[in-house]
């Protein structure tokens, strides 16, 4: 692994013992550099590797389907590790406290896990920090370019980011080695872990995307196609198309960690896909993506208004008193019930499948600045919306595009407007010349009764 991908965070004196990695963000046995480096150290140092996982009792804004997902995903990929000799240890409770319980119990004398810049995520490392005894190393695992070197500053635009991305790219779009098999014994005691009773407690995953490794594998493999049939060959041409789209859907196993952006980028890059696909899909996959982890990893107010450009803040505050064509309260908007009939079928897409096309989720949150009171609240709806209905949500991408669209944060002021300012706008008759509008609402309006 390349040595700029791992961080040491917590600097302890070295001691003997076995090696913890804790998994929260790469849920996988395959392709996971902090796996990878974790297998790496124990075997230096002659010591066995546990993987830890902490379910926690509540995650802001995640659902049932959302643990559904993340529990099925995870017991594939416990007994893939199991398969290769590596425990997997699943806990319950706060995943600081419970952690660095049982790196305590195990005498564990090193802890490696995951870098993640979300505000949750960082409250749980800190917990773990307080109390844990051996020294912690954190792996950048997300990222093909690690967050912390591609830039040490928040970026203004992706024009600014991806040159530094491509910079480094031949350093770090490496293969991944093969996860060894361990033979050395774990001895610390593992609390049991009744696997049925923890999927039956979440109900079934969502049915339009099955969860885990192999589901994400077979997703990218449906989305490269075999020659030049899967929707990777039209991505440059119909990407931002809602109705037939040849986006990948794989926003979901990304966000779980199911599957490596890296090894998804290393197969994209040995397709025989058109260059001009390659390329526009790399762009979302590795410098937009990346750009929203160096939002939020350099943002500490990333959910918050204040964000958000002073030119955005400024032309946003001086539109506020500006007359709305209409203001949605938030049953309207939970319930499709708003007068714009694309925005409607565009969340009864979400309520179905948990997952929304990406064009339309720029045009979804746009209209909900256009009907809300300020962008503070509009904001705020939009977060609450997308991080409890879309699969993918609670992400740094959806942090990012949310504040994309509300508050202008990587893109530039546009001509003026009302409500909107300067803070580019969206319209459905915008929406009506790129596709077909009529056919994507009536394919998301329930049908009425007689
Ligand atoms: C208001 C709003 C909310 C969003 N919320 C989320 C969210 O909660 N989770 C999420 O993963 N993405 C979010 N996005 C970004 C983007 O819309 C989705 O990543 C994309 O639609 C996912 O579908 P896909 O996997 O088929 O994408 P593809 O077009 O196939 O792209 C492949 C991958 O590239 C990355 N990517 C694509 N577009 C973007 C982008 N604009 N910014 C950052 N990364 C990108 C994603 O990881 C995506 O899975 C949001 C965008 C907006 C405007």
């Amino acid at each position: 692994m390349h040595p700029a991908r791992a961080r040491l965070i917590h600097n302890r004196p070295q001691q003997c013992g076995p090696v913890l990695y804790w998994m929260h963000r790469e849920l996988r046995a395959r392709d996971n550099w902090g796996l990878l480096h974790a297998r790496h150290l124990a075997a230096e140092r002659g010591q066995p590797l546990a993987v830890v996982f902490c379910l926690a009792r509540h995650y802001p804004l995640a659902a049932l389907a959302h643990f559904a997902f993340l529990t099925h995903g995870l017991d594939e990929t416990a007994r893939s590790l199991e398969a290769l000799g590596i425990p997997f240890v699943l806990l319950r409770g706060e995943p600081g406290q419970a952690v660095a319980e049982y790196a305590a119990l195990a005498k564990a004398g090193l802890l490696v896990t995951d870098a993640d810049p979300t505000r949750p995520k960082r409250a749980w490392l800190a917990e773990l920090l307080s109390r844990l005894q051996c020294p912690a190393i954190e792996v950048d695992g997300r990222n093909v370019v690690p967050a912390r070197r591609a830039s040490d500053k928040a970026e203004y635009m992706a024009r600014t980011i991806r040159p530094k991305i491509q910079r480094l790219l031949p350093e770090f779009l490496a293969p991944f080695p093969t996860l060894a098999a361990q033979t050395l014994p774990w001895h610390a005691p593992r609390p049991s872990a009744d696997w049925p009773a923890l999927l039956a407690e979440f109900g079934p995953p969502p049915e339009a995307f099955p969860p885990g490794e192999t589901a994400a594998a077979s997703t990218l493999a449906a989305f490269l196609g075999a020659g030049q049939q899967g929707r990777l060959a039209r991505y440059a041409d119909d990407r931002n198309t809602p109705l037939d789209p040849a986006s990948s859907l794989l926003s979901p196993h990304l966000h779980f960690g199911h599957i490596s952006a890296q090894r998804i980028a290393l197969e994209v890059l040995s397709s025989n896909a058109p260059a001009p696909a390659r390329e526009a899909f790399l762009e979302q996959l590795i410098v937009r993506r990346e750009l929203a982890e160096n939002f939020c990893l350099h943002t500490p107010n990333y959910d918050s208004v204040d964000a958000f450009p002073a030119w955005a803040r400024a032309t946003l505050a001086k539109h506020q008193a500006d007359r709305r064509p209409f203001l949605a309260t938030e049953a309207q908007l939970d319930s499709s019930a708003t007068p714009d009939p694309l925005w409607n079928a565009a969340q009864r897409q979400l309520l179905a499948t948990g997952h929304m096309h990406g064009w339309l989720r720029m045009y979804w949150a746009k209209q909900i600045l256009l009907w809300s009171p300020d962008a503070e609240t509009a904001l705020a709806r939009v977060l609450r919306l997308n991080d409890s209905l879309s699969l993918d949500g609670r992400d740094v991408n959806g942090y990012a595009g949310a504040a994309w669209s509300i508050g202008g944060v990587h893109d530039r002021p546009w001509p003026e407007r009302p409500v909107f300012g300067t803070v580019r706008s969206m319209t459905f008759s915008g929406a009506a010349r790129k596709f077909d509008v009529q056919a994507f609402i009536d394919r998301w309006t329930r049908p009425r009764l007689p």
